[in-house]
């Protein structure tokens, strides 16, 4: 297979040889200029059929989405915005494409149509944008990691502790919906399921990441997650991928500084692997930002946005300034929120963004949340009320991270999930890092989906995985 891919040769440097390239066509001019695309790069490479090449009816089958194998010589352009372009000497017709009935026409389609064919959106620039950079996002994250030693630990998908969730896991059974073996009290007995247990889809890695940092001392899990979550939003998916480092000898502050770090490099990687695909989306964001009114533009566009969060340190407060800052602020005064606003609520979207977006004007990073609100795991302050978390909060999104120092001492983590109504007996594993050999130690999970929307700027969830899951939607 002698395929020369569209963004190698639109490299130039094939100029004169003879190539190979397939792709599809995104349009014929003329009846002799076909532009075609391979995903390789958004740009496409104009195909010139010289006059006679193409029979009439070959000629009628070259239509937007129909796949080609064109042969021919790379030869200098005349026309303007490519270097290069294909004078073709043969031309194969892979499979057609019925004009009439294929979805994407040659114009910009609305993101909510795309999300119906989402099936065929990956041919749209935009999807072609945003899913080259969720891949290199991908591939940073475990060079991040590599870089620095840490071991990458498989944790299960499926597994039976629930220890974070609040009714929010989806049930693994093999048990039959209609009459199921029940229990005296009539409740379902799963002990007779596949795994003698109740088990669920993982909801977090992260008690068991704390095993292996327990013994490598440097861990992460980057895997598929899975939140039965019930209401639409632009930044909650059912199934979403979570990247969740945990390191032993390691506090809050170091846990901080190594997500700050880490949410840089990734940034840093796809401005430099991604530049084509991130200046497209920045002025595909720039026409959006236009049609609305003045007072909701962003003062920044994609790029300078990016820019600014690689070259400035985040800011850092304690959850006590942040319901103070709250508190303070006009929109507060003029009722703008929706929900309450006092010591002790868990941040909500609407307040997250205001200290992000409207107060800051860069990402924060709030520490020192109230106890009562966070999971049993957190690592109690001296005051006895608030815990060890830092949550970073991210501009147009929210919450990106949450994290925090882990409980190592033993007594006070079996009070906390007595006071919790945790069942310290199913937990006994997770407790025997506390009895041998505990250290200090940290992590945090950042929603891969939320950094590749922050990174393109798609306000949407839905359009940064490929595959979304959410209530009611599981096409395929
Ligand atoms: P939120 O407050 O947005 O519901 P959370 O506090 O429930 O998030 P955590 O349990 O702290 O989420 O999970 C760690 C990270 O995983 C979050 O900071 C977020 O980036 C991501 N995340 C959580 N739930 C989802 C979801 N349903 N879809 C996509 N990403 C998610
Ligand atoms: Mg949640
Ligand atoms: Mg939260
Ligand atoms: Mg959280």
């Amino acid at each position: 297979n002698k395929r020369t891919k569209i963004k190698v040769l639109l490299s130039g440097e094939q100029i004169g040889q003879e190539v190979t390239v397939m792709g599809w066509v995104r349009t014929f001019r003329n009846n002799q200029f076909i532009a075609l695309n391979d995903g390789s790069t958004n740009n496409n490479i104009q195909v010139v059929a010289e006059l006679g090449l193409l029979g009439e009816a070959d000629l009628k089958r070259i239509t937007t989405g129909a796949s080609l194998k064109v042969t021919g010589e790379v030869v200098a352009s005349l026309g303007k915005g490519q270097a290069v372009e294909v004078k073709a000497t043969a031309i194969e017709i892979l499979g057609d494409s019925d004009a009439e009935k294929y979805p994407l026409q040659p114009k910009k389609h609305s993101l909510e149509f795309l999300r119906e064919k989402a099936h065929l959106r990956f041919r749209t620039n935009t999807f072609g944008a945003v899913f080259r950079i969720r891949h290199s996002l991908a591939f940073a994250v475990h060079q991040f990691f590599n870089d620095r030693g840490f071991v990458y630990l498989h944790t299960p998908i499926i597994t039976s502790s629930d220890a974070e969730g609040a009714g929010e896991m989806f049930r693994v059974t093999t048990l039959p919906l209609e009459n199921p073996p029940t229990q005296e009290d009539g409740s379902i007995d799963f002990s007779e399921d596949f795994f003698g247990k109740s088990t669920n889809l993982t909801v977090s890695g992260q008690l068991e990441g704390e095993l292996g940092a327990m013994a490598f001392s440097e861990i992460y899990t980057f895997g598929p997650t899975f939140r039965a979550e019930n209401s639409n939003t632009t930044r909650h998916l059912a199934e979403f991928w979570m990247i969740e480092p945990e390191m032993a000898f390691h506090d809050i502050e170091d846990n901080m500084n190594l997500a700050e770090a880490f949410i840089q490099h990734l940034i840093r990687y796809a401005m430099e692997h991604n530049a084509e695909d991130l200046a497209f989306l920045d002025q595909r964001l720039a026409e959006e930002e236009k049609s609305k009114p003045q007072a909701e533009r962003s003062e920044l566009g994609l790029l300078e946005k990016l820019r600014f969060v690689v070259e400035n340190k985040f800011e850092r407060i304690t959850y006590t300034d942040a319901i103070n800052i709250l508190l303070e602020s006009p929109a507060y005064k003029k009722k703008k929120f929706k929900y309450e606003v006092s010591w002790g609520i868990d941040l909500q979207s609407e307040h997250e963004r205001y200290l992000v977006e409207k107060h800051f004007k860069k990402p924060v990073i709030v520490t020192g949340y109230p106890a009562a609100i966070k999971a049993f795991y957190m690592r109690m302050n001296d005051d006895g009320k608030t815990v060890a978390a830092m949550d970073i909060l991210a501009p147009g999104i929210g919450e990106i991270v949450g994290g925090s120092q882990r409980e190592e001492r033993l007594e006070i983590l079996e009070k906390r999930m007595s006071d919790m109504h945790i069942p310290a007996e199913e937990m006994s594993w997770y407790l025997d890092t506390r009895r041998f050999g505990t250290v200090p130690h940290a992590g945090f999970g950042l929603g891969f989906e939320r950094m590749v929307q922050f990174v393109t700027g798609m306000g949407n969830i839905r359009d940064v995985i490929p595959f979304a899951r959410t209530p009611k939607n599981c096409e395929f």
